[in-house]
Protein backbone atom coordinates (compact mmCIF):
# COMPACT_ATOMS: atom_id res chain seq x y z
CA UNK A 1 0.00 0.00 0.00
CA UNK A 2 1.07 3.05 -0.59
CA UNK A 3 1.93 5.68 2.03
CA UNK A 4 -0.18 8.41 0.79
CA UNK A 5 -3.52 6.09 0.43
CA UNK A 6 -2.42 4.57 3.94
CA UNK A 7 -2.11 8.27 5.19
CA UNK A 8 -5.49 8.93 3.69
CA UNK A 9 -6.90 5.93 5.05
CA UNK A 10 -6.23 6.87 8.76
CA UNK A 11 -7.98 10.33 8.16
CA UNK A 12 -10.63 8.99 6.86
CA UNK A 13 -10.96 6.65 10.38
CA UNK A 14 -11.21 8.90 11.80
CA UNK A 15 -13.23 11.23 10.30
CA UNK A 16 -16.20 8.66 10.41
CA UNK A 17 -15.33 7.31 14.14
CA UNK A 18 -14.26 10.33 16.00
CA UNK A 19 -12.31 9.57 19.47
CA UNK A 20 -13.56 11.19 21.97
CA UNK A 21 -16.37 13.39 20.67
CA UNK A 22 -18.87 15.06 22.70
CA UNK A 23 -18.96 17.53 25.30
CA UNK A 24 -18.28 16.03 28.89
CA UNK A 25 -18.26 18.01 32.35
CA UNK A 26 -16.59 18.64 34.70
CA UNK A 27 -13.94 20.73 32.80
CA UNK A 28 -11.84 23.23 33.58
CA UNK A 29 -11.57 25.64 30.54
CA UNK A 30 -13.56 25.93 27.17
CA UNK A 31 -12.74 27.38 23.93
CA UNK A 32 -14.46 27.71 20.94
CA UNK A 33 -11.80 28.22 17.48
CA UNK A 34 -13.04 28.51 14.39
CA UNK A 35 -10.91 28.45 10.74
CA UNK A 36 -13.14 31.04 8.78
CA UNK A 37 -11.18 30.44 5.41
CA UNK A 38 -12.64 26.28 5.32
CA UNK A 39 -15.84 27.07 8.18
CA UNK A 40 -14.10 24.54 10.34
CA UNK A 41 -15.30 24.70 13.89
CA UNK A 42 -14.27 23.32 17.31
CA UNK A 43 -15.54 23.53 20.69
CA UNK A 44 -13.18 22.15 23.36
CA UNK A 45 -12.86 21.47 27.06
CA UNK A 46 -10.09 20.48 28.58
CA UNK A 47 -10.00 18.96 31.94
CA UNK A 48 -6.56 18.75 34.54
CA UNK A 49 -5.70 16.56 36.95
CA UNK A 50 -3.25 17.34 40.04
CA UNK A 51 -0.52 14.71 39.78
CA UNK A 52 1.09 15.99 42.81
CA UNK A 53 4.41 16.48 40.44
CA UNK A 54 2.78 18.44 37.86
CA UNK A 55 -0.66 18.75 35.60
CA UNK A 56 -1.87 16.65 33.20
CA UNK A 57 -4.38 16.22 30.94
CA UNK A 58 -7.20 14.25 32.53
CA UNK A 59 -9.84 14.57 29.70
CA UNK A 60 -10.59 16.96 25.85
CA UNK A 61 -13.57 16.48 25.13
CA UNK A 62 -15.32 18.67 22.00
CA UNK A 63 -17.88 18.87 19.54
CA UNK A 64 -16.30 20.41 15.72
CA UNK A 65 -17.75 20.02 12.45
CA UNK A 66 -15.99 20.79 9.15
CA UNK A 67 -13.66 19.17 6.73
CA UNK A 68 -12.10 15.92 7.01
CA UNK A 69 -8.65 16.88 8.18
CA UNK A 70 -9.79 19.39 10.81
CA UNK A 71 -12.39 16.36 12.06
CA UNK A 72 -9.86 13.70 11.93
CA UNK A 73 -7.31 15.76 13.34
CA UNK A 74 -8.74 16.55 16.37
CA UNK A 75 -9.73 12.75 17.26
CA UNK A 76 -6.04 11.90 16.49
CA UNK A 77 -4.97 14.70 18.95
CA UNK A 78 -7.11 13.67 21.89
CA UNK A 79 -6.15 10.39 21.69
CA UNK A 80 -2.45 11.34 21.52
CA UNK A 81 -2.73 14.41 24.52
CA UNK A 82 -5.33 12.28 27.00
CA UNK A 83 -3.66 11.16 30.58
CA UNK A 84 -0.23 12.87 29.55
CA UNK A 85 1.66 15.33 31.74
CA UNK A 86 0.95 18.72 30.18
CA UNK A 87 4.82 19.43 29.64
CA UNK A 88 5.43 16.38 27.87
CA UNK A 89 1.48 17.13 25.73
CA UNK A 90 2.90 20.71 24.66
CA UNK A 91 6.06 19.54 23.28
CA UNK A 92 3.97 16.53 21.23
CA UNK A 93 1.78 19.49 20.43
CA UNK A 94 5.16 21.46 19.21
CA UNK A 95 6.37 18.99 17.27
CA UNK A 96 3.02 18.83 15.12
CA UNK A 97 2.75 22.41 14.82
CA UNK A 98 6.48 22.11 13.23
CA UNK A 99 5.47 19.13 10.83
CA UNK A 100 2.59 21.54 9.31
CA UNK A 101 5.22 24.36 9.18
CA UNK A 102 7.73 21.85 7.25
CA UNK A 103 6.04 22.19 3.71
CA UNK A 104 6.26 18.50 3.22
CA UNK A 105 10.08 18.44 4.22
CA UNK A 106 10.09 17.11 7.80
CA UNK A 107 10.31 12.84 8.42
CA UNK A 108 7.64 12.47 11.01
CA UNK A 109 8.32 10.94 14.09
CA UNK A 110 5.99 8.41 14.64
CA UNK A 111 7.15 7.47 17.81
CA UNK A 112 5.78 10.93 19.35
CA UNK A 113 3.25 11.53 16.94
CA UNK A 114 1.10 8.11 16.51
CA UNK A 115 -1.50 8.64 13.68
CA UNK A 116 -0.60 12.31 13.75
CA UNK A 117 2.17 11.39 10.67
CA UNK A 118 -1.26 10.85 8.63
CA UNK A 119 -0.68 14.64 8.38
CA UNK A 120 2.48 15.22 6.59
CA UNK A 121 1.19 15.34 3.33
CA UNK A 122 -1.04 18.22 4.88
CA UNK A 123 2.35 20.63 5.02
CA UNK A 124 2.27 20.81 1.18
CA UNK A 125 -1.09 22.44 1.25
CA UNK A 126 -1.05 26.12 2.56
CA UNK A 127 -4.62 26.13 2.60
CA UNK A 128 -5.27 23.04 4.44
CA UNK A 129 -2.41 23.62 7.55
CA UNK A 130 -4.81 25.48 9.59
CA UNK A 131 -7.84 23.02 9.47
CA UNK A 132 -5.01 20.42 10.74
CA UNK A 133 -4.10 22.91 13.22
CA UNK A 134 -7.10 24.55 14.22
CA UNK A 135 -8.21 21.13 17.12
CA UNK A 136 -4.47 21.59 18.68
CA UNK A 137 -4.22 25.00 18.59
CA UNK A 138 -8.19 24.97 20.42
CA UNK A 139 -6.28 22.57 23.17
CA UNK A 140 -3.36 24.83 23.76
CA UNK A 141 -5.15 27.91 24.29
CA UNK A 142 -7.67 25.77 26.44
CA UNK A 143 -4.89 24.02 28.34
CA UNK A 144 -3.22 27.92 28.80
CA UNK A 145 -6.84 28.82 30.73
CA UNK A 146 -7.20 25.83 32.51
CA UNK A 147 -3.61 26.36 34.16
CA UNK A 148 -4.83 29.79 35.36
CA UNK A 149 -8.09 28.93 36.79
CA UNK A 150 -8.35 26.86 40.36
CA UNK A 151 -5.51 25.17 42.44
CA UNK A 152 -3.51 23.98 39.10
CA UNK A 153 -1.67 27.42 38.39
ZN1 LIG B 1 -10.95 22.51 6.88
Amino acid sequence: MQLESLYQEIILDHYRSPHHKGLREPYDAEVRHVNPTCGDEVTLRVTLKDTGAEPAVADISYDALGCSISQASVSVMTDLIIGKPVSEAMEICDEFLALMQSRGEAEPDEDTLGDAIAFAGVSRYPARIKCALLGWMAWKDATAQAAHTGDLS
